[in-house]
């Protein structure tokens, strides 16, 4: 049994009134003939909380990456209406229809799907619109 007369680290203090002793945190027994209860077993050394809290993973930051889903064959009607070729009004269905999926990341191939559904495939329109995709 080990005992000592001064604290340190991996000790406790006998709890027994007018003992001096300090004992190993996993002493059952004080030199003095205190007993410990089991309910105050040593705590342990490598619990998972301390590990999380030194994780340098673990910085509490959002990851930035988009955790969506990706849908890039999408199925149905495209929820959105495209006016024209015209850039804005490109512009304004992209948005019209990313903003209809929200929650799904609309890749460009998927964009591209929709688009079928005005123009023929590789048409003029198909081109022009899809050159400016973004
Ligand atoms: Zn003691």
């Amino acid at each position: 049994m080990n005992s000592w007369t001064e604290k340190g680290p991996g000790r406790k203090k006998c709890p027994a009134a007018g003992c001096v002793f300090f004992v190993g945190v996993r002493a059952r027994v004080c030199a003095c003939g205190q007993a410990f209860g089991a309910a105050k077993s040593a705590p342990r050394r490598h619990s998972r909380f301390q590990k999380r809290a030194s994780d340098p993973d673990d910085n509490g930051k959002e990851p930035k990456e988009d955790r969506r889903p990706v849908l890039s064959t999408p199925s149905g009607r495209c929820p959105a209406e495209l006016e024209s070729t015209e850039p804005d009004a490109v512009q304004e269905w992209v948005t019209a229809v990313r903003a209809a999926c929200p929650k799904v990341h609309l890749t460009n191939r998927a964009l591209r799907y929709y688009l079928r559904q005005f123009f023929g495939l590789f048409t003029d329109e198909y081109t022009v619109v899809a050159a400016q995709l973004p």
